[in-house]
């Protein structure tokens, strides 16, 4: 087996000069102010920022300040909104309380207790995350694992729990605000590999995070390097979802691991894996810098198929146009657009939500215009507690106006692809909005997965 060398650039590189821009600069809540271009804000949007970051994470990094963000466009750039706080992402009520706290300059501990009360009531865990699909082994719950369909695992490697930058929207929110019993995150391998060598039926491992590209190429060699042998041979797809070819290119081409990164890709594709980056891509403008298109030529070159993903988000890409645009320019990079997901019920959803079916409606539109090569991307879809569920469409069936929905993943495999009926809701921006069309009482799948809900463990009990 021969590994290209993939310490060289390609022979016109346009990154001769890039070096100069790989000073990897993180700015967290504390620095805020210290981010020369917030100076373009009024006072009043610093403060707000100020905090909302009390509550909410706040962490940009100095390549999407000086790259990504149109500072000439804000507060209403789209990348700007991806990574500084806004005032309206908390309740008016919950806002005020924590300005006048800081305002009153409140002891530590009362402004802490009062931060934890308002991210209780975000929903840190949506779809049961934390309860329903943690996998046991051996009778022992393996925190840092998920088991919520029967072929996939998704895995949590804690070196990978944070992000080169934070999304405002992020429903992995809880992750990243300190509070330890919010966090899923192992750091035991051994206990993955076991875990997987006992699951025949697993065929999918998703590595995700935080961002695990976030971690050094050593440790993704610890957990990943293994999966190589024979031992793991019903492993056939390993994902790892990312978000670093849109916040930190350079992990590709220039850390100074890139290239024993891009060499591991290439082992487990060499070992006849199927290796998807699923990357985290909200905006056309993320891939169109210099960097991101050599990162996006180097992984490739490894024979990882790279898959593009990303919710449609109030204030960031709740355009047709844009979706349009960053479908038809992955294509034309060689990126396989796979997901439009539903903005998710938590976090500063109030915020970020968009109608179900203005949802549709651009995915509709923007799907319209790109080519078959791009109507790969599945959705809008909404990665609910019972499955992923998908708005078909809307319709007029025996004088009713409503929702066509299907599961694209189920909790129970024999859900997917029943398509199912929902009364029309112009404000519904969630299944739990949804009521069933035609008079019934339930969908079809509520009493079933009332009984797994009931059951600690879901379709875990081995
Ligand atoms: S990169 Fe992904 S995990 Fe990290 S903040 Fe953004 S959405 Fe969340």
């Amino acid at each position: 087996m021969h590994l290209y060398d993939y310490s060289s650039t390609h022979n016109n590189n346009p990154l001769k000069n890039l070096t100069a821009v790989r000073n990897y600069r993180v700015y967290t809540e504390q620095h805020l102010e210290a981010i020369p271009q917030i100076a373009r804000l009024s006072p009043a949007q610093r403060r707000a920022m100020q905090v909302v970051a009390k509550v909410l994470p706040f962490r940009v990094n100095q390549y999407v300040i000086d790259e990504l963000i149109d500072w000439n466009n804000i507060p209403h750039d789209s990348i700007f909104q991806l990574t500084f706080p806004q005032q309206d992402m908390l309740a008016p009520e919950d806002f005020d309380r924590i300005a006048s706290m800081l305002d009153a300059q409140a002891d530590p501990a009362s402004l802490q207790t009062a931060i934890k009360a308002i991210r209780e009531q975000l929903n840190p865990h949506p779809a049961a995350q934390q309860s329903l699909n943690v996998p046991r082994l051996d009778g022992e719950h393996l925190d840092g694992m998920q088991h919520k369909y029967r072929e996939t695992v998704l895995f949590f490697p804690s070196q990978g729990q944070t992000c080169h930058s934070y999304c405002t929207f992020c429903f992995r929110w809880a992750q990243f605000v300190g509070d330890k019993s919010l966090r899923i995150a192992t750091s035991e391998s051994t206990l993955l590999h076991r875990y997987l060598e006992r699951h025949r039926e697993v065929t999918d491992l998703l590595i995700t995070g935080g961002d695990p590209m976030i971690m050094k190429t050593r440790h993704l060699t610890s957990y990943l390097e293994p999966l190589a042998t024979p031992a793991f041979e019903h492993l056939q797809t390993i994902r790892i979802g990312t978000k670093a070819l849109s916040y930190w290119p350079h992990r590709f081409v220039l850390d100074d691991d890139a290239h024993a990164l891009l060499q591991l890709l290439e082992k487990l594709v060499q070992a006849g894996k199927h290796v998807s980056i699923m990357a985290h891509c909200n905006h056309w403008r993320e891939l169109d810098t210099p960097i991101a298109r050599e990162a996006i030529r180097k992984l490739r070159e490894t024979g990882v198929v790279i898959r593009s993903q990303s919710p449609l988000v109030a204030h960031i890409n709740d355009d047709a146009e844009i979706w349009a645009r960053m479908w038809k320019d992955q294509v034309k990079q060689g990126i396989v657009p796979y997901y439009m997901f539903v903005e998710r019920n938590t976090g500063a959803k109030r915020y970020f939500e968009v109608p179900l079916v203005k949802a549709w409606e651009i995915y509709r539109t923007a799907i319209q215009q790109v080519s078959g090569m791009g109507r790969t991307a599945r959705g809008p879809s909404m990665s609910a507690g019972p499955g992923k569920v998908e708005i078909q469409g809307v319709a007029d069936i025996n004088g009713e106006r409503v929702f066509v929905l299907r599961f694209i993943q189920g909790r129970n495999p024999d859900w997917v692809q029943r398509p199912f009926f929902a009364r029309y809701d112009a404000q519904a921006t969630w299944l739990d909005d949804l009521r069933p069309a035609f008079g019934e009482q339930k969908f079809f799948f509520e009493e079933e997965y009332a009984a797994m809900s009931r059951d600690e463990h879901g379709l875990l009990m081995n």
